[in-house]
């Protein structure tokens, strides 16, 4: 019997209401599996209520035992780590390995977040002036929000709540409607963690859920990840309400190959990086940039046959390099590209359309594909594809190169592979774009530095993870104190100064 999602909102399972549903695929197979509940706005509007009301006592809890919660809950998490995997790579469509990797990248945010009792601190300044001393403190926003996309169910839900909940704020996850069944899980897991009912609600639904999370007026901070039109729009209406929004958007990363470089190394990131979870990866290498005829030549020699002997397989074969794309509607809109890039000119070196998995014929599979002589007025360039499609641009030099991922509209990562110093210093102090990698093709930083990318990639002042979200979930207060003993003067009318 297929099963039926609703939310998780104070601590327990409820049914929606709305009579508004979708459907949850098993892309491997192509199978519906499920149906999910989408939230009206009075539904969203109950579990933000419900939210505020336990947040008071959750931010009056002290810091290490908001912490001792997260312990826990990282403890549940290894215990279920194959369950988690398997239920995410059935929803997704990612292998199991890669699954984990999903899992393991948002439970390094939470290992940061068991430090919060140290992060959380404020300053303090004994003396600054005449028996006057000031500290600041760092305090809970009180209910925010999350609204995350499809492609990374566990680690982006865990980069929002981990330190949202540990600085004492409680929490609306608005999951994607793809994949919503490891959210669920983990707001179950938090709950057995010890975290108090109400503090992490997972509210599913569509564009009526997002809509009710931007406009209503006890939210007071949102962040939001996916594609970058749905995040300016959100960044847009979240601070128009008065807000707080960070709304990270899409990608178009480049990775340039500089002469000198190790070819095979290159190769290898190449194959990883563009290919690996079926290029739908924000930070996935989309666009390889040799630099010279002969880097591209020797490049796309050895690119060549790699690409063809890509193992595509179900999500549950180990062996498979990737498994197939989230749903039938993405696989149409990426072979859809590859017939665009056709009639735009670029040479389509290695055609995947029409791989078919065996026994898996209604899967949602797409072979590899790759692109030569792709140039930067072609829609495969500048728009994001968010599927197994590499495009190589040959650049003559490393200043054309370095123009390619600046002037590009997206600025999520970059990398560059060579062995010379001076070139990739060079390259990371000018290149505009928010994550750099030096010979490493997929730079994620980790979870105590920050995520980010730049341009319409990114909207909003703060990154995601590491220093920037505990500056994100908390408001400062300053407070600037004299006990009576000091006060020596009368009334002051003009601006005080300290002498
Ligand atoms: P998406 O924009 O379709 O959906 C993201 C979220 O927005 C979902 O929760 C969805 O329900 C909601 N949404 C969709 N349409 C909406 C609308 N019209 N109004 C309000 N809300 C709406 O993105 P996706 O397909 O789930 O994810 C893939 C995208 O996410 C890619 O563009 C990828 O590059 C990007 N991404 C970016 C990062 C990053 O950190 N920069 C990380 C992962 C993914």
């Amino acid at each position: 019997m297929a099963r039926e999602v609703g939310h998780f909102i104070g601590g327990e399972h409820v049914p929606g209401r709305s009579g508004r549903y979708s459907d949850i695929y098993q892309p491997m197979t192509g199978e519906v599996v499920g149906r999910l509940a989408l939230a009206s706005q009075a539904e969203m509007r109950t579990a933000i209520e419900n939210a505020a009301k336990a947040q008071v006592t959750w931010a009056a809890t002290n810091p290490q035992r908001r912490a001792r919660v997260m312990m826990r809950f990282l403890d549940l998490v290894a215990r279920e780590m194959d369950s988690l995997a398997d239920l995410l790579a059935r929803e997704h469509g990612k292998t199991i390995p890669d699954a984990k990797g999903d899992i393991q990248r948002g439970v390094e945010v939470v290992e940061f977040a068991c430090g919060i009792p140290h992060l959380q601190k404020g300053e303090y300044t004994e003396g600054a002036g005449p028996g006057i001393d000031i500290y600041s403190m760092r305090q809970p926003l009180g209910v925010v929000a999350g609204i995350t996309p499809f492609n990374f169910p566990a680690m982006i839900p865990m980069w929002k709540f981990a330190p949202a909940i540990a600085c004492g704020n409680a929490f609306i996850l608005k999951p994607s409607e793809r994949d919503p069944g490891v959210p669920m899980r983990l707001a179950e897991l938090m709950i057995e963690a010890g975290l108090p009912a109400g503090i992490l609600n997972v509210v599913n639904g569509d564009k009526e859920a997002v809509d009710a999370i931007l406009d209503d007026d006890i939210i007071q901070a949102v962040g939001f990840v996916g594609s970058s039109d749905i995040a300016q729009y959100v960044y847009a209406r979240a601070t128009a309400s008065g807000k707080r929004a960070q709304c990270f958007g899409g990608a178009k990363n480049h990775m340039i190959i500089m002469p000198d470089a190790d070819m095979d190394q290159a190769v290898d990131a190449l194959m990883g990086a563009g290919y690996g979870s079926a290029g739908e990866r924000c930070m996935a290498v989309s666009v390889a940039v040799p630099v010279g005829e002969k880097t591209a030549d020797a490049l796309m020699s050895k690119l060549i046959p790699r690409v063809e002997s890509l193992k595509i397989g179900p999500s549950t074969d180990p062996s498979a390099d990737y498994g197939p794309l989230v749903t039938k509607a993405a696989l149409e809109r990426v072979r859809n590209y590859v017939e665009i890039g056709v009639r735009e000119g670029a040479k389509l070196a290695v055609d995947g359309r029409a791989f078919k998995m065996q026994g898996y014929e209604n899967g949602f599979y797409m072979g590899g594909c790759l692109f030569d002589h792709v140039t930067p007025e072609m829609r495969i360039y500048k728009e994001e594809i968010f599927g197994p499609v590499l495009s190589v641009v040959r650049a003559k030099d490393y200043a054309e190169a370095l123009r390619l991922p600046n002037e590009h509209e997206y600025g999520n990562g970059v990398a560059i592979f060579t062995r010379d110093g001076d070139a990739a210093r060079d390259f990371a102090a000018k290149v505009q774009v928010g994550m750099v990698g030096i010979n490493v093709p997929i730079p994620v930083p980790l979870a105590y530095y920050t995520f980010g990318g730049w341009k319409r990639s990114g909207f909003g002042d703060l990154n995601q993870h590491g220093p920037d979200a505990v500056r994100f979930y908390t408001k400062t207060k300053t407070v600037t104190q004299r006990w009576p003993s000091g006060v020596k003067e009368g009334a002051q009318f003009s601006m005080p100064v300290m002498q």
